[in-house]
């Protein structure tokens, strides 16, 4: 498996030369084995994501023309989670076929309900049946497992407020939990939701917002410090460590600072990157 960051910040995007060298786009994940692709979250990183594939089916030979398709997961509705997707370039284009699974929240308000809000006038200019893709709706919640192409699928609850999901991916014997929006326990403890994602897995990603003195301001939130992470990926059997979700007012000097700090306490640890590709 690979699993490529295409957004790696936290709460909104961050601008400016002095976050340029981690990057400034929300969430958005791109995990491929094989020929099968798996979009996790349309935060503003979705948009490059989405040019890139538009350009590569362009690229293929016609005819038979091919589809362009994506399965894309959403793990809660959060805006940073979901700004994107206006920009998502294949979503414009008839040839594509968009699987879309998402969340309903406590209110019963869907993935497909947030997608039409955010598009609608006063605050946006297209409306989301503009989007000329075929799209399916599809609804996820915490104990789901399924399958897309080769990539095993598990889905449990996360710690946060409004409720996040957490994906564990497993293709060709090797593993992937990807836990963003999560809070830590205080107490050194994981809950068994994230140690079932998290068992053994070769990579770990976790929410890594905070160091631990600004954690302690910031308790209830729903994030993590990088230190939490750091047990949790001990706690799990982890072998390998992603602190992601990273705050909009931590600069690539702090985060470097933060991940030289994070190797002290799980030695095969980074923090995400925009642009970085990890093979799992
Ligand atoms: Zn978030
Ligand atoms: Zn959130």
């Amino acid at each position: 498996m690979k699993v490529t960051f295409w957004g790696v910040r936290g709460s909104i995007a961050t601008g400016g030369s002095a976050f340029a060298g981690f990057g400034g786009n929300t969430t958005c994940l791109e995990v491929e084995h094989g020929p099968d692709r798996i979009i996790v979250d349309a935060g503003t990183g979705i948009r490059a994501l989405g040019v890139k594939l538009v350009s590569e089916h362009a690229s293929l030979p016609i005819p038979p023309m091919r589809p362009l398709e994506a399965s894309l997961l959403f793990t809660h509705l959060h805006w940073d989670h979901v700004q994107g997707f206006p920009f998502f370039a294949p979503a414009f284009r008839p040839e594509t076929e968009l699987r879309l699974y998402g969340p309903v929240d406590e209110d019963g308000v869907s993935l497909e309900d947030v997608l039409l809000r955010q598009m609608q006038t006063p605050t946006f200019p297209v409306p989301l049946k503009a989007m000329a893709a075929t799209m399916s709706f599809h609804s996820l919640n915490s104990g789901r497992e399924f399958s897309v192409g080769s990539i095993d699928v598990t889905v449990r609850s996360l710690n946060h407020p409004q409720g996040c999901l957490g994906f564990r991916f497993e293709a060709g014997g090797r593993s992937l939990c990807f836990a963003t929006d999560t809070e830590h326990r205080e107490d050194g403890s994981i809950d068994d939701a994230l140690l079932d994602l998290g068992r053994n897995v070769d990579l770990l990603i976790h929410d890594a917002q905070y160091t631990d003195d600004e954690y302690s301001r910031r308790v209830g939130w729903g994030h993590s410090s990088y230190a939490g992470a750091a047990r949790i990926a001990k706690g799990c059997g982890a072998r390998s460590l992603v602190l992601f979700h990273h705050d909009p007012a931590h600069d690539d000097a702090f985060l470097q600072r933060m991940e030289n700090d994070a190797r002290g306490l799980f030695p095969w640890c980074l923090a995400a990157r925009e642009g970085l590709s990890v093979e799992v």
